[in-house]
């Protein structure tokens, strides 16, 4: 009987969290529920987090949730996910509107970091100044990649706890401010780890495959993993890639193999995340749940 109950909560949370925005099947899950159960109608968000976070936070299932511009889909579980980027002072606020009609308003603050200069030396010089036709051609290949990021699946894989996809020295912290052969570039968007020529690149948790190219200007070898709820994760410099656009693929899964093609100094695996076009450290995501 208690099974068949919590069967039938999952159902109408599911049903909800597909429809947050009508009204009539929130009455009716909240009026079920409470027939049957307690409803969980706990907002936990953290107090602060650091800059370049992934945050997530706890909500009602049928709560309809608000960051900025965009609309957070609590996943069954009532869980949210939302970025926090290299540069955001904070504090930031999430409004929280529950099935009952109440607003609530959760303020997480942001701990600024350092962010110390790296010099890169070494680079090929046709990468750090391109010419205007190269400009070109990397305007175009990064505007691809953005646009893959977009995306909003539904898929949960964002709350796995994620793996290293691989075993090395972090040679390139992310935000760090770049000087590439005395010239200075954006931020480091991501994290860099050493690793030989060839090592297998593995799935840092479960996801699709939204963009796979074996040659960009910059980034050479080039894969893109959607982990849903606008959650990504890139993978840059490889050497093979193993996998192609439409794959669903499982966490420790071999996705490709690492390598030093684009600008790049030596074989290395460097690992971005998004939270759709706001960049966060894949480190601070490991030791979330590590
Ligand atoms: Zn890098």
């Amino acid at each position: 009987m208690r099974f068949a109950q919590a069967f039938a909560l999952s159902l109408l949370a599911m049903a909800s969290a597909g429809c947050a925005a009508a009204p009539v099947s929130q009455a009716i899950a909240q009026v079920s529920a409470a027939a049957t159960a307690p409803v969980d109608t706990r907002v936990v968000f953290p107090a602060s987090v650091q800059q370049g976070s992934l945050v997530f936070g706890k909500v009602p299932a049928n709560a309809t949730v608000r960051y900025g511009t965009r609309v957070l889909r609590p996943t069954n579980y009532g869980t949210v996910v939302f970025g926090v980027g290299r540069d955001e002072a904070g504090p930031v606020s999430v409004d929280i509107l529950t099935a009952d009609g109440r607003t609530q308003v959760a303020s997480v603050d942001v701990t600024p970091r350092d962010w110390p200069v790296e010099n890169v030396r070494g680079v090929p010089p046709k990468t750090v100044a391109p010419p205007p036709d190269i400009a070109a051609r990397i305007e175009r290949e990064q505007a691809q990649v953005t646009a893959t990021r977009a995306r909003d699946d539904d898929r949960v894989d964002f709350a796995q706890a994620f793996i290293w996809p691989l075993q090395g020295r972090i040679s390139g912290r992310f935000g760090n401010q770049r000087v590439y052969n005395g010239v200075p570039k954006s931020p480091h968007s991501g994290m860099d780890i050493a690793a030989p020529n060839g090592t297998p690149v593995l799935a840092p948790a479960a996801g699709v495959v939204t963009f796979a190219a074996p040659n960009l200007y910059l980034t050479g070898g080039t894969l893109l993993l959607d982990h849903g709820h606008g959650v990504s994760s890139n993978f840059l410099h490889l050497s093979r890639i193993d996998v192609k656009v439409g794959d669903r693929v499982q966490q420790g899964q071999v996705i490709g193999a690492v390598g030093a093609t684009g600008r790049a100094t030596g074989p290395h695996l460097h690992w971005g995340m998004n939270w759709f076009e706001v960049r966060v450290d894949p480190l601070l995501v490991l030791e979330r749940t590590q």
